[in-house]
């Protein structure tokens, strides 16, 4: 047996319980993915027929990982792994008319949520402001997550003394949900309620899917909302064969709707249900673990679990400070670059985490300069981008003529003339008349009070649309080819050079590859609905390429679930980590999740952790005095003052300083980075109670340096002026001749 197939007797204990609900409950690193890879394969070899398996996991990767490690242990074995969304969806599309959809049903993304929400609150003459599409829609994703739907909301409202924010719901829900419906479309949330409801509302639709899926395993469950408890319950009642495993210590989306309890509570609802704990981690060392451990024993709403290792005891964790951002980020690509010329590690065996995503830009630019490859979980960015949205919003458009966020995106996408009061016209005539868009575009002639020029581009508009069809094009990807070609939809760009026009065209072409990628894999069944889903379903980690040999950078969100050699977290700081809305929530339930958060970080570190902590940092445009993470007191580290030197800025030195900014930097008499001593601190959570004693540290730039700007590449300084905050920079940059000036404290620009 290859030590990839090696089991604890308790970890088989798990795999080969077959029948009757199984809870895992384990710390991170014990092998809980390993025992429901194990087990989907023990199951198939015990006879199981691999459609009657149903294998849900967190993330895409995760799926596809798994999906890969079953056919290894079993070669040809076809089995369902996914994830919550992407099984929900494609259950819908099979039992659509039973929610009152149509199966050839959109998703909508989160700005296109967005969109039509402000619409429905200008509608309604709420102001959008006080009441703002985020706001409201945060508020509707917490009802549907926990399985509150529309006609519940307006009925509690009914029922019970409410107030603004309940009135305010109990009209946009219901009217959002109208308009989701009239277009054919769902939003992520939907997916999972539509499934849930239907499941509830159908009793031999739920005992046919039951007896379908009889045996279900659910990873990381203790991150599931109450939707997708419901789900899993309602597929579990005549065949109770699930297998859930999780740690309560790990749940980290409670902002999210994730219901600790659905884990705690396993053992009531299914009294027969085996537990099987595992205690060995197999990941991390004696010294990164106990400092977790240490960590997460502060939690109070918790069962302390024991959790040990027979790995070497390894060396300590460090604290590595850090005089600020920029000297973090140099300080962190230096040391990457030095660990792996020394041969102590590969590119691809580290990571680096953050808890919000605005940390990563000056260490992405460090990289850079070191010459340090890295790769960013960022898969939902490519999809957010206008050009992106609006090209894929005509495949929507042709696959769903009732999408009605597709077609606003691109009736005006290349320009066509149609602007806002004719496509406000429109909208209401096909409310009025019971047509979709597109057919109220098809019949324009007859809306009232439209120019000849919006009848006219309207017309040509669903024309162009009926000329489109994935059977005469033959693959998505020619589909794809046909309407930017038809609708000239990259002419605007193309020629220019325009830094962002060539951008532009490049993510349309990679999007064309990525439909022509899918197309390979499909062979001659061109699916539009697929790569739809696809698409639209996307989790951060799904670029992320565990062979490519580079460092990979992500969210502490991003990466449950993931383990590395080498780990870095970023800015453990108070208000950072734990987050500055946990610090002022007097309930400590955020500030618990924070720690589970923290937790869930150190203990993807297999063999060194480092986290770290700056000076000063940036926050909002203004440079604050940061105050140590409170975790910090509760874990085990070394401290390590990693700043550049005594040397601290040096790109600074060309320009003189005010002395007393020069005082405030932050050393102590023994030269030691002074971390919270100074008289006047400002955190980021006074910053927003009004006080504001910031030490407003500048920037120094000297005529004739040489910078690097993200987007306009390297230049040179031919000017700098203004004093403090207000110092300005002009750079002139060598593509294109291009001049630009800059707020100094504020400028992307990196000294080269
Ligand atoms: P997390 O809670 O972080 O998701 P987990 O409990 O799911 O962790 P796994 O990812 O399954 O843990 O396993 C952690 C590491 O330990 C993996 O690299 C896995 O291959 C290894 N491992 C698990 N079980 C064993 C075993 N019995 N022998 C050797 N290695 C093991
Ligand atoms: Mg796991």
């Amino acid at each position: 047996m290859s030590p990839a197939d090696h089991l604890t007797p308790s970890q088989r204990a798990a795999v080969e319980c077959i029948d009757g609900p199984l809870l895992v409950l384990a710390g991170p690193g014990s092998g809980k993915t390993r025992v429901v890879t194990h087990r989907i394969a023990h199951l198939v070899e015990q006879g199981v027929p691999p459609h009657q398996i149903l294998a849900i996991t967190f993330t895409n990767k995760a799926a596809g990982e798994m999906a890969d490690r079953v056919g290894r242990l079993l070669p040809g074995a076809r089995v369902q792994v996914s994830t919550f969304h992407r099984f929900c969806a494609r259950l819908l599309r099979r039992y659509a008319s039973v929610v009152g959809l149509q199966p050839n049903y959109t998703i909508l993304d989160a700005a296109d949520q967005k969109q039509v929400l402000r619409r429905v609150i200008n509608e309604l003459d709420l102001d959008t402001v006080h009441y703002s599409p985020e706001k409201v829609g945060y508020r509707i994703s917490t009802a549907k997550n926990d399985l509150r739907t529309s006609e519940d909301v307006q009925r509690q409202y009914e029922e019970s003394i409410a107030d603004h924010w309940q009135a305010v719901i109990a009209r946009v829900y219901p009217a959002y949900q109208r308009w989701l419906l009239e277009s054919n479309s769902v939003d992520f949330d939907d997916l999972l309620l539509h499934v849930a409801m239907m499941l509830v509302e159908n009793p031999e639709l739920r005992q046919e899917l039951d007896s379908r899926f009889r045996y279900i395993l659910v990873d990381e469950y203790q991150d599931t909302n109450a939707a997708q408890y419901q789900i899993i319950a309602a597929l579990s009642q005549e065949y109770p064969n699930l297998c859930v495993t999780g740690d309560p210590d790990q749940s980290i989306y409670g902002w999210r709707g994730a219901r600790i309890e659905n884990i705690l509570r396993f053992e009531r609802e299914y009294p027969d249900a085996q537990v099987v704990r595992l205690e060995q981690n197999f990941r991390s060392t004696q010294a990164i673990l106990r400092s977790a451990d240490r960590l997460i024993g502060h939690n109070t709403q918790r069962k302390a679990k024991r959790l040990l290792t027979d790995n070497e005891e390894g060396d300590a964790v460090e604290l590595l400070e850090f005089t600020d951002a920029h000297d973090e980020a140099d300080g962190l690509a230096r040391r990457i670059r030095e660990l792996v010329e020394s041969g102590g590690a590969t590119y691809g065996d580290v990571a680096v985490f953050y808890r919000v995503n605005a940390l990563s830009r000056q260490l992405e630019l460090a990289l850079l300069r070191h010459r340090v490859p890295f790769q960013v979980a960022a898969g939902v960015a490519f999809y957010d981008r206008a050009e992106i949205k609006d090209a894929l919003s005509y495949l929507r458009l042709i696959y769903n003529p009732n999408d009605r966020s597709a077609f606003l995106r691109v009736v005006n996408t290349p320009l066509r003339g149609l602007g806002e009061t004719s496509q406000r016209r429109l909208v209401a005539w096909a409310a009025d008349n019971g047509v979709n868009f597109l057919e109220a575009a098809a019949r324009a002639k007859e809306i009232p009070r439209l120019t000849k020029r919006a009848i006219a581009g309207f017309e040509r508009f669903a024309r162009l649309m009926g000329e489109f069809s994935l059977a005469d094009a033959g693959s998505v990807e020619k589909l794809l080819l046909t309407v930017l070609d038809r609708t000239g939809f990259t002419r605007p760009w193309e020629g220019s050079l325009n830094e962002q026009d060539q951008q532009r065209l490049a993510n349309v072409q990679e999007l064309v590859t990525a439909a022509r990628q899918f197309d390979a894999v499909r062979g001659d069944e061109p699916d539009l609905e697929a790569f739809l889903e696809q698409t639209s379903l996307v989790n951060e980690t799904d670029s992320l390429d565990p062979a490519a040999g580079q460092v990979t950078l992500m969210t502490l969100h991003a990466a449950k679930g993931l383990e590395f050699p080498h780990v870095y977290i970023l800015g453990v700081e108070e208000g950072l980590l734990p987050h500055e809305r946990a610090v002022r929530d007097a309930g400590k339930r955020e500030l618990e999740e924070e720690r589970r958060l923290l937790f869930v970080g150190m203990t993807r570190a297999e063999r060194r952790l480092w986290l770290t902590q700056t000076v000063t940092r940036e926050f909002r445009g203004r440079t604050l005095h940061t105050i140590p993470s409170t975790f910090l007191a509760e874990l085990e580290y070394n401290r390590v003052d990693a700043s550049a030197g005594g040397d601290l800025f040096p790109e600074w030195q060309a320009v003189p300083q005010p002395a007393e900014k020069k005082k405030s930097l932050p050393r102590n008499a023994e030269g030691k980075l002074d971390f919270g001593g100074a008289g006047k601190i400002t955190t980021a959570a006074n910053l927003l109670n009004g006080s504001s004693e910031a030490v407003e540290l500048p920037r120094g730039f000297a005529m004739g340096m040489r910078v690097r700007h993200p987007r306009y590449g390297v230049g040179t300084v031919t000017e700098v002026g203004g004093f403090g905050a207000r110092r300005t920079v002009t750079v002139r940059f060598a593509e294109a001749d291009r001049v630009e000036k800059f707020v100094a404290a504020k400028a992307p620009l990196q000294p080269l």
